[in-house]
């Protein structure tokens, strides 16, 4: 069921909402109070629909359905995860091996359609990255953007990246393109904990109860989790951990089973949700343990 908002409630903002990544203006505040809008995509939407009653259910946000803007935009209505906070600081984490999906691999090497806007995105991480051609060009194919992306960070060795990061009215940070090296990681976690011990300890304990709810999880099993994120939130009292977006996140295809564990292979579907989750938890170990 759609539900108008009107001018006046989109400006009632009652706490200040910070958004990490994605899009400018793809979020607004919600019709319900503790809900947010996020611009539907119906992959995020049928994932959350079913998420709800998974055994994953209390680690996603609540789901409340669709809603339509003044404009006639669609979006999906989940819970705020930072309505419960005070003064919160934020990490997204993406998890998983890659961030793209094999289709879209597929699609970019059947239309090889070079891009300016990946050029840019290129030069603003490294300006001598670009061959030479692709510099007289200022273009660059997809797959190239792709692969040579996730080669940057720790997705590839890790399993999980950093993707920002905001401690309480600090600043945003997003300057982890390049933090490839587990020890880098892990003094930019140890940054986010800011010493507190049990903070770090409420954050493993959440991870450990995910990844024992994941291996149960029909969703879980059935599903490929590709660019979704986990969100690491804490105040003075309390830290807490939720998965979120499954904008890229897929129904397997028949007779294709994963085990979040294996690194990929093109055509396998691994998406290496569990070589992150266990690297985090590994690393907070250390952290805890030092
Ligand atoms: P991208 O695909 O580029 O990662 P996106 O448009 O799919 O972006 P999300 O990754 O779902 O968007 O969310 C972007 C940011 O918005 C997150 O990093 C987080 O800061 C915030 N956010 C998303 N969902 C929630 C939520 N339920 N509660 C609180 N904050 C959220
Ligand atoms: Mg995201
Ligand atoms: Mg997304």
């Amino acid at each position: 069921v759609a539900t108008f908002l009107t001018p006046t409630q989109e400006k009632e903002e009652r706490h200040q909402w910070v958004q990490l990544v994605g899009h400018r203006g793809t979020f607004k505040k919600g019709i319900h109070d503790g809900y947010i809008l996020k611009e539907l995509s119906e992959h995020e939407k049928y994932c959350c629909e079913i998420l709800q009653t998974d055994s994953l259910k209390d680690f996603v946000p609540k789901y409340n359905g669709i809603v339509k803007d003044a404009e006639g935009r669609l979006f999906i209505e989940m819970e705020d995860l930072l309505a419960s906070f005070n003064e919160p600081s934020i990490m997204d984490c993406k998890i998983g091996v890659r961030t793209y999906l094999e289709e879209e691999l597929d699609k970019a090497e059947c239309n090889p359609e070079p891009r300016t806007d990946l050029y840019n995105k290129m030069i603003a991480i490294d300006v001598s990255a670009p061959t030479e051609k692709e510099h007289e060009e200022k273009k660059i194919l997809k797959t190239r953007y792709m692969i040579w992306r996730e080669s940057l960070s720790s997705s590839q060795n890790l399993g999980f990246r950093i993707e920002a990061i905001q401690i309480s009215h600090g600043s945003m940070l997003k300057e982890f393109h390049r933090i490839k090296e587990c020890d880098d990681v892990k003094q930019q976690l140890k940054n986010f904990l800011a010493n507190s011990l049990s903070r770090a300890n409420q954050y493993l304990e959440r991870l450990f109860e995910l990844r024992s709810t994941c291996i149960r999880s029909r969703f879980f099993r059935s599903h490929e989790l590709i660019g979704s994120s986990l969100l690491f939130v804490h105040d003075k009292k309390k830290a807490s951990v939720w998965m979120i977006d499954f904008g890229k996140t897929r129904f397997l295809p028949d007779g294709i089973h994963i085990t979040h564990e294996k690194s990929w292979i093109r055509d396998s579907h691994e998406d290496g949700y569990l070589i992150g989750l266990d690297n985090l938890i590994t690393l907070l170990q250390e952290i805890i343990n030092e």
